[in-house]
Parts: structure tokens; C-alpha cells; sequence
């Protein structure tokens, strides 16, 4: 395909008009212009060569530019992109509803699709609210949550998303308030005692009557802190939901499709919540999809309330050609050998990681399944250290304390040796 651009002209319109995550327009440090993705490896306009250690946000799992996805999204094309959802269905969407029905934990039978993850969570917050007002129990109108979580960049999403870390002090004006209790502090190998639920189960104690639902990642806080707890203390958290009357919503947008060492990060715990929202890899990191589950119990609320629908609709829901490469990237995933991949990353990261656990600027290293974290004492200093990975020919994205990567599941021994050396030298210069 024809680029006309040169790499000066991309980054000279790209400083002039266009935003990036969380960045701003006086900062220093230019983003590095991509042209192509292949495998494990992104191409960079000046033709340098990085292994990905992203996965583009924990998304890709079967390598960029994989063929099947890519016959998947050509056949959906020359027969519709894209056709409005209401009033109107088509097998890629009633498909793919009824292979998530059949991989999440049993009970979540009924589907809402949409188009990223916070809106994923943002309807699955919806659902909770809307099912106590058809309850008639208006008053429970607030979410429980632990701190160190991230569930968005939306406003309720935000204001359930860590105080600290997200942007309650700048918002402070207009977010809505919720209630945090202390952030999971039985961690993945730690022996769970009841005292780890001692600020919950006291806060519910006290304010279960005006609580609809409690949102958290199971398992892995991803943007939180990288932060892997204790199978146990979810196991608790459900039950405690349970007896008090609140719906539990497990965020599995990061940890969701095998990237934990289970499909779903619930299955650690042999629970089942009542709300659970998937996205990032449910195209194998294509395109943007999300979705909400639910069960029965929840939908039926709903329906006999009375305004006898869900208020939520999006003008891309379901859209023909993301479900369609979704459908691909899950049958990829179904019928490979996902497992042994996730396993073998584990042991492969580990060993790369572990040499840096030495360093005096680190202050931990953790791998769980096909994620593998460096967490630093002081904050990285972006601008500084962002380059030095590109020199290294990797790409890996920092943030605050943590130095972490999620390689797609394809990733080579040889390219995660590659990639963890590369980290663990960078780390050492810092
Ligand atoms: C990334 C993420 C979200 C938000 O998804 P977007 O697609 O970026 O809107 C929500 N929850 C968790 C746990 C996430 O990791």
C-alpha cells in the first residue's frame, strides 16, 4: 500500500493535532511511527524491528497479521461490515454470544455486546442498578469495590477505578462517590486468613442495604499495580456477596481468554459471578469488542422492571465484522494448545525476570501465566527510559513502578529470552 507520508511529516501533523493515551501536548518524548505487525514483531517506519512485549495492551494473542484473522475480517467484508442491531440479528453476533455463554463460568448465559471495555463495564454497573430499581429497591445505588482496581476511562468506571492512581482528586468535583475497601492484601501464594476480609465484610455489615453491586478483577489488578492475589480471598468475596445481597461483577477485560494460565481468571476461585465483562483480546486483538454476561436471574430483573428493557444501546453493537474475527480468534484459541503456551511463557519469563530480582532499583519480581512483572522502587522516568527499549529492539511500555509485559501466546523461547534481556538490562541502567 501507497504511504505518502515521511516519517518527519507523520510526527510533525501527529505533534500538531492528534491525542494519545494519556498524553498531552507539550510533552517531549514523540511516539514512534509503525508501519507494519507480524507475528511478534512491529515494524517501525525507520524499518527497525521490536519484539512486542504488549500484545498492543494484552490483546493480541495468536500474533499480528495472523491469516485466519485476516480471512475472517475479508469474508465478513464482502458481505456486510457492518448492519444496526436493533431490530435486526446475524450469526457472527449469535454465535459468538452463544461460545461466550458456553466458556465463562456456568450461569452467565445471556450477552450484551459493545464496543470497548469500559463501556462493557459501564453496562455492567448499569445492569446491577437497573435490576434493584426493578426490585424496587432504589436505594441501593452505590458500588463496592477494592482499591488498586481499574475498570475504565469513563466517569462511573473512573470513579470505581483506585482513588489514588485514577483521577479522583482532579474529578472530585463531578465523580460520583463509591465506597472502597482495602485492596486484596492476601496475595497469589499467601494462606488466606479472615482477617483479609475483615474491612469488606465490615463495610457490608454496615452498608449492604444501599450497595447494588461490588466490581473487581479476579486475580490479576492489572493497571491497579500488576497485582496478583489470592484465589481464596475471591472465593471469600463471592460468598460474602452472596450473603449479603450484592451482585458481584468480575472485570475480566485484562485476564480474560487464557492470559492468567486459566481461560477466565474466576476459575482460580471455582466461581461464578452474576455480571462479567470480557474485551482487549476477544478479537485476538484485531479490532475493539467487548461484551457483558449475565445471568438469567439478573435479565429477568430487568425485563420485568418497569421500563421492561435494558436502557443501553450502542450504535456499533454487535457489529458484523468484530464479531466475526472474534469467532476466529476464539476457535484459534479453543482448539489450540493455549494451555501449553501460557505455561511454557510462565516458565520462559520467569527465567528472563528473575536475574533482575538482584538489582538494587527493584523492588519485585512476579510472573503469573503469560505476564511477567518488574516492579521498580521509584517511578520511571518516561522520556528517558521509553527509547532505551526501542534501542534494546523491544517494546515495552512502562508505568509508574512497574516494567511489565504480556507477550502474545506465540511468542518463541528465543524471542522471550530476547525480550526479558532486554528488560532486565534496560532495568539495570535505570
Ligand atoms: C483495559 C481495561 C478496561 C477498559 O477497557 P478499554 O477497552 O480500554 O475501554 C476495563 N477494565 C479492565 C480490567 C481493563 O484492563
Amino acid at each position: 500500500m501507497a504511504t505518502i507520508l515521511t516519517e518527519e511529516q507523520i510526527l510533525e501533523l501527529d505533534k500538531k493535532h492528534v491525542w494519545h493515551p494519556y498524553s498531552s501536548f507539550d510533552m517531549s518524548l514523540a511516539p514512534f511511527p509503525v508501519v507494519s505487525a507480524d507475528g511478534v514483531r512491529l515494524t517501525l517506519k525507520d524499518g527497525r524491528q521490536l519484539i512486542d512485549g504488549m500484545a498492543s495492551w494484552w490483546s493480541v494473542l495468536h500474533g499480528y497479521n495472523h491469516p485466519v484473522l485476516k480471512a475472517a475480517a475479508k469474508d465478513q467484508i464482502d458481505n456486510m461490515a457492518h448492519v444496526m442491531f436493533g431490530g435486526l440479528t446475524h450469526e457472527p453476533a449469535v454465535k459468538l454470544c452463544k461460545t461466550l455463554v458456553d466458556i465463562t463460568p456456568t450461569g452467565l448465559n445471556k450477552v450484551f455486546i459493545s464496543d470497548s471495555g469500559s463501556v462493557a463495564a459501564e453496562v455492567a454497573i448499569k445492569m446491577a442498578f437497573q435490576y434493584w430499581i426493578s426490585q424496587g429497591q432504589k436505594q441501593k445505588n452505590k458500588i463496592i469495590t477494592v482499591r488498586n482496581g481499574y475498570h475504565g476511562d469513563t466517569f462511573i468506571t473512573m470513579s470505581v477505578s483506585d482513588p489514588e492512581n485514577g483521577m479522583h482528586h482532579m474529578f472530585d468535583n463531578v465523580l460520583m462517590e463509591h465506597i472502597f475497601v482495602e485492596a486484596p492484601q492476601c496475595m497469589f501464594d499467601d494462606v488466606f486468613s479472615e482477617h483479609h476480609v475483615q474491612d469488606l465484610k465490615q463495610t457490608l455489615v454496615e452498608k449492604s442495604d444501599s450497595i447494588a453491586a461490588m466490581i473487581l478483577e479476579p486475580i490479576v489488578q492489572g493497571t491497579g499495580g500488576m497485582r496478583f492475589y489470592s484465589p481464596a480471598y475471591l472465593k471469600r468475596v463471592s460468598e460474602l456477596c452472596d450473603e449479603f445481597n450484592v451482585l458481584l461483577i468480575c472485570d475480566e477485560i485484562a485476564t480474560g481468554f487464557g492470559r492468567t494460565g486459566k481461560l477466565f481468571a474466576c476459575e482460580y476461585a471455582d466461581i461464578s459471578p452474576d455480571i462479567l465483562c470480557v474485551g482487549k483480546a476477544l478479537t485476538g486483538g484485531f479490532m475493539s469488542l467487548a461484551a457483558t454476561l449475565t445471568t438469567d436471574k439478573v435479565a429477568k430483573g430487568i425485563s420485568e422492571g418497569e421500563a421492561g428493557v435494558f436502557m443501553h444501546g450502542p450504535t456499533f453493537m454487535a457489529n458484523p465484522l468484530a464479531c466475526s474475527v472474534a469467532n476466529a480468534s476464539l476457535e484459534l484459541l479453543l482448539q489450540g494448545n493455549w494451555q501449553a503456551l501460557v505455561s511454557n511463557l510462565q516458565k520462559q519469563l520467569l527465567k528472563g525476570l528473575l536475574p533482575a530480582k538482584d538489582l538494587e532499583q527493584v523492588a519485585d519480581v512476579r510472573v503469573l501465566g503469560a505476564i511477567g512483572v518488574i516492579e521498580l522502587h521509584e517511578p520511571v522516568h518516561m522520556p528517558t527510559v521509553q527509547p532505551m527499549f526501542v534501542e534494546e529492539g523491544i517494546w515495552v511500555r512502562p508505568f509508574g513502578k512497574l516494567v511489565y509485559v504480556l507477550p502474545p501466546f506465540v511468542m518463541s523461547d528465543e524471542d522471550v529470552a530476547s525480550l526479558t534481556a532486554g528488560m532486565v538490562r534496560v532495568v539495570g541502567r535505570i
